[in-house]
């Protein structure tokens, strides 16, 4: 094999400048362009395809920067034409030879680099490798299970390479643009004390003080309130947190937020902070798709009335219409039992919806049902509203609905003719912010509202509609525990106008905190923050704690109000969401470089791993065998 060979003098023309002498190749692959036509380079990357022509070899490689096609003639070096021969896939090449402009006729308009070939002189195989277990140059599907445990293939795929530096891009932009406006990057702890986020805590064990642990953070924010108590004013931090929580698509064990901190801050600042971040986010990182200006600022009461969710998608509308107050003198049982018993009944009204078939309707029935719902009541409005008739609708229940029934239902959801009611009755559940609404009824007409979206394809998926909500409950009913527990975290402020139901009924005071939502995701929380000793004391009693057990395990945040603290607020977006929308990615593991399986998994090193006998001795731990 060829020795490496001596770096050609780097051209001015490149568009990335390779530094220091030592590097293996003069240019990226995805760089050459017309312009260095006649230029000698040294390209180095990975074996993307190989084509034989008889005689001519053809091999387009591939770095960090793209694709250029190299070839082999057994003319111009018969040497380097037959080593070409036994190239494979993924191979790592260096190539020396002269850029030349295609043949007319053989330019691909496809490639940033199809005007141009590389005429190859000298080839040097800098590694072999085995065929890979997927298909590294085609976007095919791979079980997930194998992508993971080769991660390292998986991210050499060019859509892995493009989420990784947006990724990049989207935390330079966030850090740049928080430092231009005084905010201070700050490190937190890793091995830390337990912060509750709602999660269990990944515990790790300490070897000086057997049987006591650390927890990792679930989030920096006694950190950063107490950073705040130290008069930093403008704290931010891209934090590693974790929580021990069943996983779903959108969440991973060990995750990223953007984690932020201002004193003297009321909502307002936080949220137009916010709403400039991630306007000038998008401009910056996807031009290509569009936002909703001003961000819509929602309470949280609205929310679950229009939507029946505290993360609407509002790239689409469909919004909920409650008829409970006429349905409870229905002749319709179903109707009439549900708001008797304290329930309710509301629907949404589907445009053009009356095409739907008997199937397609029965089908959305188990998918309602499947969230809870005990069934689902369709009318199509086959007629005009305001003048129906009996042929002017279409149910299977109609001979139940009274015609005026059907028209306030069809006036107050708006329909229009073709359009398509479908009703969720639900039995009265417990009441939170929204007295006399029925549990399931609501999130089944959320899903409902996502599901028909999705069948008629009505949100546009070049659109980032971000939203704030506000106003959340400060706490909520903990079935399993029969006590009241925090929404968010023991942090947050409560309204001021709500503090006598402290005593009277906690489950109606409005809390300081937001949320960012974007397109029917929830992308982060933040609050005003409690900030006074008395207050923090007044919610850990509410919460069920008594004085030995607040001073226990809050007892440096209590102190700390004490010396100054000031008014403050603030804010944590997860960071993998944020990119996985900006990439258009339904999953956050797409654009996160070593995510875990849904089972916590990390098949690549393996983890989580036994430890050995001696490990846990030094420790002070033994391990009770889990039951079969
Ligand atoms: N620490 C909170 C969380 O992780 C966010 C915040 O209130 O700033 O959800």
């Amino acid at each position: 094999m060829a020795a490496v060979l001596p770096l050609a003098r780097l051209p001015r023309t490149c568009q990335t400048r390779l530094t220091g002498s030592q590097m293996l190749k003069t240019h990226y692959c995805g760089d050459l362009r017309k312009e260095h036509v006649g230029q000698e380079v040294t390209v180095a990357g990975w074996v993307h395809r190989r084509r034989d022509h008889g005689g001519l070899i053809f091999i387009d490689l591939r770095d960090r920067r793209g694709l250029v096609q190299v070839v082999f003639h057994p003319d111009d070096a018969p040497e380097t034409h037959e080593i070409a021969g036994d190239v494979r896939s993924e191979f790592v090449l260096s190539v020396t030879g002269e850029v030349a402009a295609r043949k007319e006729g053989t330019e691909n308009s496809d490639m940033p680099t199809g005007e141009i070939e590389v005429r190859a002189r000298k080839l040097e195989v800098l590694n072999e490798a085995k065929t890979p277990p997927f298909p590294i140059n085609e976007e095919t599907e791979v079980e997930e299970l194998l992508r993971l445990r080769y991660r390292y293939l998986d991210l050499r795929r060019e859509r892995m390479q493009r989420n990784l530096r947006l990724r990049d891009k989207t935390t330079i932009f966030i850090r740049k643009f928080l430092h231009e406006r005084d905010f201070t990057e700050i490190e937190t702890p890793i091995l830390t004390n337990s912060t509750p986020e709602g999660a269990r805590d990944y515990l790790v064990p300490s070897r000086m003080q057997p049987g006591s642990f650390y927890a990792l953070p679930q989030s920096p924010q006694q950190y950063k309130q107490l950073l705040m108590v130290a008069g930093v004013e403008r704290y931010f931090q891209i934090a590693r947190c974790a929580r021990d929580e069943d996983l779903r698509a959108d969440r991973q064990p060990d995750f990223t937020q953007l984690d932020l901190e201002m004193s003297f801050a009321t909502e307002e600042d936080v949220l137009s902070l916010f709403e400039e971040l991630f306007s000038g986010l998008v401009e910056d990182v996807r031009p290509d798709l569009k936002y909703v200006s001003p961000f819509p600022r929602i309470t949280y009461e609205e929310s679950m009335r229009r939507f029946g969710t505290d993360k609407p998608d509002l790239r689409y509308g469909m919004e909920l219409f409650d008829i409970s107050d006429l349905a409870g003198s229905s002749e319709f049982g179903v109707f009439r039992n549900a708001v008797e018993s304290g329930g309710a009944v509301e629907g949404i009204c589907v445009p053009g919806g009356t095409e739907f078939s008997r199937k397609d309707i029965d089908s959305l029935t188990t998918f309602v049902q499947g969230l809870g719902a005990k069934g689902l009541v369709s009318i199509g409005i086959l007629g005009q509203p305001g003048s129906l008739d009996e042929e002017g609708i279409r149910s299977p229940v109609a001979k139940y609905l009274a015609l005026d029934l059907v028209e306030a239902a069809a006036k107050r959801s708006d329909a229009k003719q073709g359009d398509l009611l479908l009703l969720v009755a639900g039995e009265g559940g417990k009441p939170k912010l929204e007295p006399g609404s029925s549990s399931r009824v609501r999130p089944s007409l959320d899903g409902l509202r996502r599901e028909v979206a999705a069948r008629l394809k009505l949100a546009d998926p070049q659109m980032l509609h971000y939203a704030f909500i506000t106003e959340f409950p400060l706490v909520e009913w903990d079935e399993d525990e029969e006590r009241w527990d925090a929404l968010h975290h023991l942090f947050v402020a409560p309204m001021e106008e709500d503090l006598h139901y402290f005593e009277t009924d906690p489950g109606r005071i409005r809390s300081r905190a937001y949320d960012t939502i974007c397109n029917g995701e929830e992308l982060g929380s933040g609050s005003v923050r409690i900030y006074r000793r008395e207050m923090l004391e007044r919610v850990l009693h509410m919460l069920g704690m008594d004085d030995a057990e607040a001073q226990k395990r809050y007892g440096h945040m209590l102190e700390a109000f004490e010396y100054g603290a000031p008014p403050h607020a603030g804010f944590a977006p997860g960071i993998d969401r944020i990119v996985a929308q900006l990439a258009q990615e339904e999953d956050i593991r797409e654009v996160i470089a070593f995510p875990k399986t849904k089972s916590g998994a990390e098949p690549m090193t393996g983890a989580p791993f036994a430890v050995t006998e001696e490990q846990l001795r030094v420790l002070g731990i033994s391990v009770v065998k889990q039951p079969e």
